[in-house]
């Protein structure tokens, strides 16, 4: 089983989200104390091969905290893409992707002193309708894991009519509990809410599928709540009732997070441990 994190910073994306600013600072601390965690977690549970992970790093976070992607970088993780801001590229036109997919790349790649080779979009948002999204990603990332599929023909079939022939797609899963109810994501708040049982479900049937199982997590849900909470005075410019609004909805992110997650995920991990960075799914390696 792979692990990969979202490395972004929940504050500042929710805050440029809403119009409350472009950029600003980021919480510079919260992402170091979640990358501690993180990492302490990885020590403990990684297995032999497995004390690494693949970091979707915003553009931004390299930008303004560039020594802990290049702190991340030494400890032998994967530095991957997780676009410039955390923006829904899906709303965006092809000039702006391809100029944002270019300046995260860059302010990657001098943050972490590496090759960035892999991308995951904001929010798994793309245009799955032409090829127009995947083409440009192809141009600059050898792989995208930015989808989800109920098996691996799924996700080869996807590929064809995308008609990519250099990028690689790495899969994340979703599927049903037992074949039935709603589709299941192995991540997210869908890993927060679900049982075990469900989790290890949808485990096996990835398994069973051909996908590589993988589960994905946010700095935000390895520390306490509050390191990243955006209290509703900040976001006082959107009105008195959006405030309050957008205070109590980071509830669905935020609740839960810390060591309840941690714990969970632990009892996951198969006794091999974890599989490590996803790069190593390369087909050229
Ligand atoms: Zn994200």
């Amino acid at each position: 089983m792979f692990l990969s994190i979202d490395f972004e910073d929940f504050s500042h994306d929710l805050k440029r989200e809403l119009g409350v600013w472009d950029t600003g600072p980021l919480r510079v601390d919260a992402l170091w104390r979640s990358y501690e965690t993180i990492a302490t977690f990885l020590q403990d549970h990684g297995g032999p091969s497995g004390c690494t992970a693949t970091f979707f790093c915003t553009g931004v976070v390299a930008e303004k905290a560039p020594d802990l992607v290049a702190h991340i970088a030494k400890q032998g993780h994967e530095i991957a893409c997780h676009y410039h801001y955390h923006d829904s590229m899906d709303r965006q036109s092809a000039a702006t992707i391809e100029q944002m997919l270019a300046w995260a790349k860059d302010s990657l790649e001098q943050a972490a002193n590496t090759s960035v080779r892999g991308f995951r979009a904001p929010k798994f948002r793309l245009n799955r309708n032409t090829p127009e999204h995947y083409k440009l990603i192809e141009r600059y990332f050898d792989y995208d894991s930015s989808s989800f599929f109920g098996s691996a023909d799924e996700c080869q079939q996807f590929s064809n009519s995308m008609t990519l022939s250099e990028l690689q797609l790495i899969p994340l899963f979703s599927g049903k509990y037992k074949g039935s109810g709603p589709q299941i994501r192995l991540g997210g708040t869908y890993l927060k809410l679900a049982p075990d049982t469900v989790a290890r479900d949808l485990i096996t049937q990835a398994k069973s599928t051909g996908v590589v199982p993988h589960v994905y997590l946010h700095p935000y849900e390895a520390v306490d709540h509050g390191k990243f909470w955006v209290p509703r005075n900040d976001l006082k410019k959107l009105g008195i009732g959006k405030a309050t609004y957008w205070a109590a909805r980071q509830n669905q992110w935020l609740r839960f997070g810390g060591a309840r997650l941690i714990r969970k995920l632990a009892r996951l991990i198969p006794p091999e441990g974890l599989s490590g960075r996803l790069d190593q799914l390369l087909l050229d390696k």
